[in-house]
């Protein structure tokens, strides 16, 4: 690091004894173009040390004091006499009009900065296309990723990475010293085939979020239309009982929970899944089907939004209080109970369960925070690999449990009367239990020892015969296990 801070990608001999007062480095690069791009990028290069010199169509058009005290401006052509590296900062349907140019750019780094134009474009990238206009310089694809304003505020307020790739091993080469010394995280991504990738990378969307979160959304789509069936419309068609002011908090705050405790269940299922294809076709050699992969990467995701729906649930809860119908309720009893003059009766009973019921429910939004907190790549990065299974597996089947704690003990005997099925329907709370059981007893079924041990050894590189028949042929047992 230090080596290449100090190291020129321009030695002194390769600058025209007329050039500008070399600084510190010696190195000394060219922008063309005068717009957003440039200006930011020639800010975060000279605070990194590095001469830069702003090739323009048009020098007088650039109003005096847009760039940063020391860069130079000149022509597109007298810019590019000086330096080996050049940012092309410009938008690559301009690439053509520098064709003129192509002998002054001959031997040169070119930095392809540009992003695609859509997310689902066929045909060469905009890099690949600037190789072919410029076949006698080293094109070299980068920077697209990082922000203006990162450029700006430096490294350290945004992200670090930038990601590099190119046919030319020099020229890539200069290009990830230049992005270090100027405070970023090169990454190499190979050869320039690997443009179009990174120049769609900025106009991706949420890529892995889209499907958790469709599912959560359908999940709270499905358990608010069933409360509002069950508790809301068929009451009101049946008996003409009006409870549509239920809509705007008790609905989604009897959903929400649901939504939480059928996502968390839904993080479990695919390694569960995963486990017991491994087990039926006794090797894990066999990819999963994509599906299933798929559905493993969404797992973090799928974590995290059921945390935002356990938290919202906590917050709507720690709200009940303050709504007006319950304080209009609690003064309606009260006064029921002066005027008539008996009180509550004690129920023990009663507090033991809304005690438990709290308890696991706080709990499990704790352990399911610590699960949210360790998956952000920060603190992720600072465990180990045990460390972060046992986070990720151990503490996530504790909050799974607890949830289901919890919504048991709300559900106490209440599920065993028959007002609970109101025109045959189950509470909501029965339905989101189902799944997050199921999981965890098929979870609690691989940890028999009959199956842990067959599981262990199949994930050690272990294979039943059916799946080695050449090893089968000449009598050898893979890793002298039987
Ligand atoms: P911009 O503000 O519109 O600047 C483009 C510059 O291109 C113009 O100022 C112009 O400078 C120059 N240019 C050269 N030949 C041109 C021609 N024939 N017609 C028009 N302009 C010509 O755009 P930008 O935001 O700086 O973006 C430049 C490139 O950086 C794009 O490829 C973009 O995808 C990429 N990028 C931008 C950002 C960002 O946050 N803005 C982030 C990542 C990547 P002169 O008039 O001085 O020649």
């Amino acid at each position: 690091m230090v080596e290449d801070m100090t190291t020129p990608l321009l030695s002194d001999s390769e600058a025209p004894s007329d050039a500008l007062p070399v600084r510190l480095t010696g190195l000394t690069v060219a922008i063309l173009g005068s717009g957003d791009f440039s200006r930011s990028l020639a800010v975060r290069l000279v605070a990194s040390g590095v001469r830069v010199v702003v090739g323009s169509r048009c020098v007088n058009r650039i109003p005096s004091g847009l760039f940063p005290d020391g860069v130079e401006l000149r022509n597109q052509e007298g810019a590019l006499s000086q330096v080996c590296l050049v940012f092309m900062a410009m938008f690559p349907e301009h690439y053509c009009s520098l064709l003129g140019l192509q002998s002054a750019l001959a031997g040169k780094v070119l930095v392809d900065v540009s992003n695609g134009a859509k997310v689902n474009i066929h045909g060469p990238s905009n890099a690949e296309r600037l190789a072919e206009l410029f076949p006698d310089s080293l094109v070299v694809k980068g920077f697209n990723t990082v922000s203006t304003w990162e450029l700006q505020t430096g490294a350290h307020d945004g992200s670090r990475q930038v990601m590099i790739c190119s046919n030319s091993t020099e020229g890539k080469k200069k290009v990830v010293q230049l992005a270090r010394r100027m405070g970023f995280h090169p990454v190499d991504m190979g050869g320039l085939s690997a443009a179009r990738e990174i120049e769609v990378a900025p106009l991706r969307l949420f890529p892995s979020w889209s499907g958790p979160v469709v599912v959560t959304f359908l999940l709270f789509l499905f358990f608010y239309g069933y409360g509002f069936l069950r508790g809301i419309l068929l009451p009101y068609l049946a008996q003409g009982h009006n409870a549509f002011y239920r809509l705007a908090f008790d609905l989604v705050e009897e959903s929400l929970p649901a939504v939480a405790l059928v996502t968390l269940a839904l993080v479990y299922l695919p390694g569960l899944f995963a486990a017991w294809l491994q087990l039926w076709r006794g090797t894990k050699y066999r990819r999963f089907p994509s599906w299933l992969d798929n559905w493993m990467q969404r797992r973090k995701q799928l974590g995290l939004l059921s945390f935002l729906c356990a938290a919202l649930h906590g917050v709507y809860s720690l709200c009940l209080p303050l709504r007006r119908i319950t304080v209009h309720r609690l003064v309606n009893t009260a006064y029921t109970q002066v005027k008539a003059g008996t009180e509550e009766p004690w129920d023990e009973l009663g507090v033991w369960r809304s005690d438990l019921y709290l308890s696991c429910g706080v709990l499990g939004l704790g352990v399911l925070s610590l699960l949210a907190i360790t998956s952000l790549p920060t603190v992720g990065n600072t465990l180990n690999w045990r460390e972060f299974t046992f986070v990720q597996s151990g503490l996530g089947y504790i909050a799974l449990t607890l949830s289901i704690m919890h919504t048991l003990f709300f559900g106490w005997d209440f599920a065993f009367h028959i007002e609970a099925y109101p025109f045959y329907m189950p509470p909501s709370y029965l339905l989101a239990v189902v799944l997050p059981c199921i999981v965890l007893v098929c979870r609690c079924f691989l940890l028999l020892p009959c199956i842990f041990t067959r599981l262990t050894r199949i994930r050690r590189g272990w294979e039943s015969k059916h799946n080695c028949p050449v090893l089968q042929h000449h009598h050898v047992v893979p890793n002298g296990i039987p």
